[in-house]
């Protein structure tokens, strides 16, 4: 009997979904064994029936389901709800399922701020009233996938990686349950470490890291150490991969491509706290952590919902 999965994606950009298509060879291996019975990337599978005549939303049964995207609105809502519902075990899959993603970055604003931004203010086009037809109500803030209902697995990553999605799958498959290591993407960097920074400043990474090509990874300096923002200190690991010759050994996906680490596999452990943590790294290697000045946002860049960040209280009106 195969397996029937359910995908869904809620407040996402579509990422996640082509990392699943990415598996590559190895889905083909797993496609006679799973059968997708609700996904609409694929499939145009109405909520309410074919024809409408539902009077409930409706999601068939499935052993496996799969949610990417955050929750922004009432629709996302009871659509997660109707996935519990119907699937023996859920997935959150992308930062955006597992910790709000990049859209919980608004949940520094409140609602009405944002709509006055988007909509009433707008600078780029016509000024409009807030939009309130036949449309789902917005929620007060962006939530991640488990702060609506129970979720028994997660794969993070922005999107995350086709080979974690193929573990994850083939573990279900073999009743294994799916969980990365509590490590950090720095125990997994090859880079030489000379736990001391070699300048004063923190720059973004606009700036290049200094490299040398085709030289072992021994060679290249942190780049944390170099002064560019690497949040690999405080960031879950998982996203490494092997190089392609026999030997070479295993570098975080940003690394690899001499971009430092941003944070998107979420934070090491439930309940850490990525920005403090990142102060204390940066501290340890001598380089001040307020020089980033935005730091409350980039620390929390994939991890906003979950209560991290939300609208800053406004100092009190000076008194007359
Ligand atoms: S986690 Fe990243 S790739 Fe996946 S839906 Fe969110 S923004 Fe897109
Ligand atoms: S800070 Fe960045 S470059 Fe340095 S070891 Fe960690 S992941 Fe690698
Ligand atoms: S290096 Fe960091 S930002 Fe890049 S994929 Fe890995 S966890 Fe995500």
């Amino acid at each position: 009997m195969p397996v029937k999965v359910a995908e869904e994606w809620l407040n996402i950009c579509g990422g996640c979904e082509v990392t699943i298509l990415d598996i590559g060879e190895p889905l083909l291996d797993l496609l006679p064994v799973l059968q997708f019975v609700h996904m609409p990337v694929l499939m145009d599978h109405k909520y309410f029936g074919q024809t409408g005549e539902g009077a409930k939303l409706e999601i068939p049964q499935a052993d496996v389901g799969i949610i990417t995207g955050g929750i922004r609105n009432e629709k996302e809502k009871h659509v997660a709800e109707a996935m519990r519902n119907s699937c023996k075990t859920l997935m959150a899959l992308g930062s955006c399922a597992c910790f709000g993603g990049i859209p919980a970055m608004a949940n520094m604003f409140k609602l009405d701020e944002l709509f006055e931004k988007v909509y009433r203010g707008s600078k780029t086009t016509d000024p409009a009233g807030t939009p309130s037809e036949n449309l789902p109500p917005l929620l007060e803030s962006l939530k991640a996938v488990d702060e609506v209902v129970k979720v028994d697995a997660y794969i993070p990553g922005c999107p995350t990686t086709p080979g974690l999605v193929a573990e994850a799958l083939t573990g279900l498959l073999e009743g294994k349950p799916f969980q990365l290591p509590e490590r950090s993407v720095c125990d997994e960097c090859p880079v030489k470490r000379e736990k001391k920074a070699s300048g004063g400043t923190i720059e973004r990474p606009l700036r290049g890291v200094e490299f040398k090509q085709d030289e072992p990874w021994e060679n290249t300096r942190c780049f944390m150490e170099q002064g560019i923002l690497c949040l690999g200190p405080v960031t879950r690991a998982g996203c490494a991969t092997a190089g392609e010759l026999p030997g070479e050994p295993k570098v975080p996906r940003c690394v690899k491509g001499y971009m430092p680490c941003r944070g998107c596999f979420g934070p090491i452990r439930k309940g850490a706290n990525p920005l403090v943590d990142m102060m204390g790294a940066l501290t340890s290697i001598g380089l001040d952590a307020k020089q980033v000045t935005d730091r409350r946002a980039l620390l929390n860049r994939y991890i906003g919902a979950q209560n991290r960040l939300r609208p800053l209280p406004q100092p009190p009106t000076p008194r007359r």
